[in-house]
């Protein structure tokens, strides 16, 4: 074989055409034979077994059938006319309908001989099957070559355009024929001996036409394995790169301030995790290469001292440092709880947000430039380009997740090197997940709570309970300890959602007569949004009715009590981010889910799974089975993962094992240069030219 003809442009393949091509381009983004060779079935439908008419379900699944047509009648309708066919077997009846073709299919269809049927079954008063796929059963015999027939991805369009399964189908035997299905293999021998891998080519084959179910397993396995070996590969020897080439500042120094803070303002001790962590910071931050770290620790786990202590590292090697919050509340919260433990330093700490005034700004940029100011806390607004500083050393970004990459990236240019970066999450990511979102990135994990924490107690409680739920805030009050009410408001704009949310404040004002009460949402100004939060920070409210505005990073340790409306609403790692807004302080605390009774399977597997632990990993497990990988966390970064045909979740272990390869491949011949690792080589960089996934990272 020519080793470009899988270049070759779609529309050369016989059978195909202009007009398909543009369709295949379009709906599926295949363009060339390779395409098509890599688009994989979603499934596959064992033509072998023939349901019953009385197995039938109402669930719409595709089925094949055998039986006869003994009727034939034609049906005037309103909007036209339909064919209706009784088919029968020896278990019960059905009807098919068409609603075009008539002509042809009347005088074809021969009654009272075995056809099998196969197409979706509908339910309309007994089972129908419009326009099925028919074919005799004397054919179907014959041509049974392969039992398992491929169903691949499709969409509404290609469907209506007539590139049905079947088409599908055509052209990919059409492709084998042509390429004559001598594929190079793309893994080294090593590999393919060790894990008694198949050969690409036949692997390709049995994917596409199984020959039984063996060997489709076979193939699978060794196709995922290939897409996580070449997506890890890519990981790794980009870390490596960075490792060697980028440039960081270094920071050898620990300095006046750190060794000041640490002995004479350090609020507390730290715990062991916290120190682990900052170690590692050190140990990144201490050499001469650049230093890229994903900081893990649920919620509580006092990550923003690390933040602070590293920035104090940065400072004293004569840098500049900036934290970033995805939110100004959270911003702000951490300029005063920053600039509250280090006044007594003599630091120049400053806020930058939407909000803050042209006069304002000019002082800040002027000091940021001359170097005066020694940290920046703020949101967005200070990866604009306009903000420049003088010596910018160390850049941390807050619940990254919200950020999108391009932003980050902005921070790389803020300076001649690209300057330290620390991403820091509350969102716990299971290690493996990590692992292929952010293998890049090195890793930390506070993995210890500080002492003395109480773990918040959770409950689930139906909406006809609301009466006891409030009698229990109320005496939550009495004991001086504050609440959160939380309404879901998924987007701002929901206009039945803010009716909720203002239906629920009125009526928590009546029942609360004597308290005051705060209200925070996302329609506010965020002048007064503040304002809101501040009362409630204060303790001059003792009850703050909120939307999720508040779900990240706010820290009030006085309150006591998290009650979450239409919990069932809310996904997984939400709630868990909700819940930990309480338990901060000394006290007992407690999170009360409210739902209705109307609940959905995997609405009580959430409830049931945050009534039974605290502890996020669990969650994000959990999380991950429930809703799959792509919509983690709402991180953006998993569209990376756009997987041909393994599965994060369910293909774990072979993703364990490709890692595995990976890096003993890398760590045996970091440049790929040995004859053994030519085709490995060779493979990498065909699809570095396809598709590099580097500028989606980090
Ligand atoms: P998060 O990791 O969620 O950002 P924070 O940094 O906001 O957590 O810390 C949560 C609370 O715990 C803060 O009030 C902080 O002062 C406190 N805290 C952090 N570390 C310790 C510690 N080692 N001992 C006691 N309290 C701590
Ligand atoms: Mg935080």
């Amino acid at each position: 074989m020519k080793p470009n003809i899988l270049q070759t442009p779609i529309d050369y393949l016989k059978g195909v055409g202009s007009s398909r091509a543009d369709l295949l381009r379009k709906e599926l983004g295949i363009h060339t034979y390779q395409d098509l060779i890599n688009l994989f079935p979603n499934r596959y439908i064992d033509k072998t077994q023939y349901y019953k008419i009385n197995q039938l379900q109402r669930n719409g699944s595709e089925v094949q059938i055998l039986g006869k047509i003994v009727h034939l009648k034609t049906v005037e309708q309103k909007r036209g006319k339909r064919l209706v066919a009784k088919f029968i077997d020896d278990t019960g009846e059905m009807e098919l309908v068409w609603f075009r073709g008539h002509k042809w299919i009347k005088e074809s269809i021969k009654l009272n001989t075995p056809y099998v049927i196969f197409g979706k079954t509908k339910y309309y008063n007994g089972f129908n099957m419009p326009h099925p796929e028919m074919e005799l059963y004397e054919d179907h015999k014959k041509k049974l070559s392969t039992a398992m027939q491929p169903v691949y991805p499709s969409t509404e369009k290609l469907a209506n355009k007539g590139i049905t399964n079947r088409v599908i189908n055509k052209i990919m035997q059409q492709l084998f024929i042509e390429t004559q299905a001598r594929f190079y293999d793309t893994l080294s021998e090593d590999i393919l001996k060790e894990l008694k891998l198949i050969p690409k080519n036949e692997a390709l084959f049995n994917i596409h036409f199984p020959k039984s179910q063996e060997l489709l397993s076979k193939a699978q396995f060794r196709l995922k394995f290939e897409e996580l070996f070449y997506i890890q590969l890519q990981l790794i020897s980009k870390k490596i790169v960075r490792k060697h080439k980028i440039k960081g500042f270094p920071f050898p120094d620990v300095g006046h301030y750190f060794t000041t803070f640490y002995k004479n303002h350090l609020p507390f001790d730290l715990t062991n995790a916290q120190k682990r962590v900052i170690k590692e910071i050190r140990n990144d931050i201490g050499g001469s290469a650049q230093m890229n770290r994903l900081l893990q620790g649920d919620v509580g786990s006092g990550k923003t001292i690390v933040a602070l202590m590293t920035m104090l590292l940065a400072i004293d090697n004569g840098f500049q440092a900036c934290l970033v919050a995805p939110t100004a509340i959270l911003a702000a919260q951490h300029f005063t709880g920053i600039q509250e433990l280090v006044t007594d330093l003599g630091l120049n700490v400053k806020l930058l947000m939407g909000s803050t005034t042209a006069k304002e700004r000019k002082q800040l940029h002027q000091e940021l430039e001359e170097g005066t100011l020694h940290i920046l806390v703020g949101t967005h607004a200070l990866f604009e380009d306009k903000v420049k500083f003088k010596n910018l050393g160390l850049a941390i970004i807050d619940e990254q997740h919200r950020f999108g990459v391009e932003q980050r990236s902005k921070l790389w240019h803020k300076n001649t090197y690209p300057p330290h970066i620390l991403v820091m999450t509350a969102t716990p990511i299971p290690r493996t997940l990590a692992m292929s979102l952010y293998g890049d990135l090195d890793i930390s994990v506070i993995d210890e709570l500080p002492p003395g924490r109480k773990p918040i107690k959770t409950v689930h409680r139906y909406d006809s309970n609301r009466l006891k739920v409030f009698k229990f805030i109320k005496d939550e009050i009495l004991k001086g300890r504050q609440a959160y009410i939380v309404y879901p408001l998924i987007q701002e704009s929901q206009t039945l959602d803010y009716k909720d949310l203002m239906d629920g404040y009125e009526s928590i004002c009546r029942d609360f007569p004597n308290y005051e009460i705060s209200i925070v949402h996302g329609q506010m100004k965020a002048a007064d949004k503040d304002y809101e939060m501040d009362r409630f920070v204060k303790g001059e409210t003792q009850i703050m009715v909120a939307t999720t505005v508040i779900e990240v990073g706010v820290n009030v340790p006085n309150a006591s009590v998290m009650i979450i409306e239409s919990a069932e609403r809310f996904g997984l790692s939400q709630l868990h981010q909700l819940r930990g807004r309480v338990g901060r302080g000394a006290e007992q605390s407690y999170c009360i889910l409210m739902t209705s009774h109307k609940l959905s399977h995997d609405s009580i597997t959430r409830l049931e799974t945050m009534t039974r632990t605290n502890d996020g990993f669990e969650i994000a497990e959990v999380d991950l089975k429930l809703r799959g990988p792509g919509d983690l966390m709402g991180t953006q970064q998993s569209g990376v993962l756009n997987l041909k045909i393994a599965d994060i979740v369910k293909d774990n272990d072979i993703l364990k094992m490709a890692r595995h390869y990976a890096t003993k491949v890398l760590k045996e011949d970091p440049g790929l240069k040995m004859d053994k690792h030519k085709v490995i080589l060779y493979t990498y960089r065909q699809m570095a030219k396809h598709k590099n996934i580097w500028n989606y990272i980090s």
